[in-house]
């Protein structure tokens, strides 16, 4: 698996110490309320588990999965809703953490529809982010790295897949995506 991987982007400690400075920094800004975590399934598996763990706070766990249909490059594409939170927002502070933001659009559908349904407020905390991709403007609360226009996988996001569990963000070699 290793020797799949062109270069290593992200180190495991790199990770590490980043994720420890937005918990602390969502420690301070949540202080004295209940968040409710809601993390997209499957790419921010490990970014989830991680962060949690360095938030000092009262925090609840759920989870969506979401598919993006339709274009990925233009706004247009619209976000369907797989499997949806299991929890009532109503009045609930609720945090989106998501692997990586590319485009925007299933954060742009999706902090809308938390809204509508009477969360009090939605931020998002994303461990990537490519600026360069962004079709559809969304606001970033905490955003760990910001990266040029590469695939990456790793750290829970996959290639056909795969990859999900490297310890490390990675860019693959040519060769892998021929095959
Ligand atoms: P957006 O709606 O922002 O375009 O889509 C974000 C989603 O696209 C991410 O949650 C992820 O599933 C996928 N994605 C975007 N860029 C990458 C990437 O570089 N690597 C991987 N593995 N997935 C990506």
């Amino acid at each position: 698996m290793h020797n799949d991987v062109k270069t290593i982007m992200f180190t495991e400690a790199q990770i590490k110490q980043r994720v420890q400075e937005l918990g602390a920094q969502i420690s301070r800004d949540y202080a004295g309320k209940n968040i409710l975590l809601c993390g997209i399934l499957k790419g921010a598996v490990m970014f989830y588990t991680d962060l949690a763990r360095s938030i000092d706070g009262p925090v609840e766990f759920d989870f969506m999965v979401c598919s993006s249909y339709g274009s990925s490059t233009t706004s247009s594409g619209f976000v369907k809703i797989r499997k949806d939170l299991d929890s009532d927002v109503q009045g609930r502070d609720i945090l989106i953490i998501e692997d990586i933001i590319d485009t925007g659009v299933t954060l742009s559908k999706l902090k809308p529809l938390l809204l509508e349904r009477g969360a009090n407020s939605v931020k998002i905390a994303t461990l990537l982010s490519k600026p360069s991709r962004r079709k559809v403007d969304v606001p970033v609360d905490y955003n760990g790295f910001e990266i040029p226009d590469a695939f990456v996988v790793g750290y829970g996001l996959d290639y056909n897949s795969r990859y999900r569990n490297l310890p490390y963000i990675g860019v693959l070699k040519e060769e892998v995506y021929n095959h």
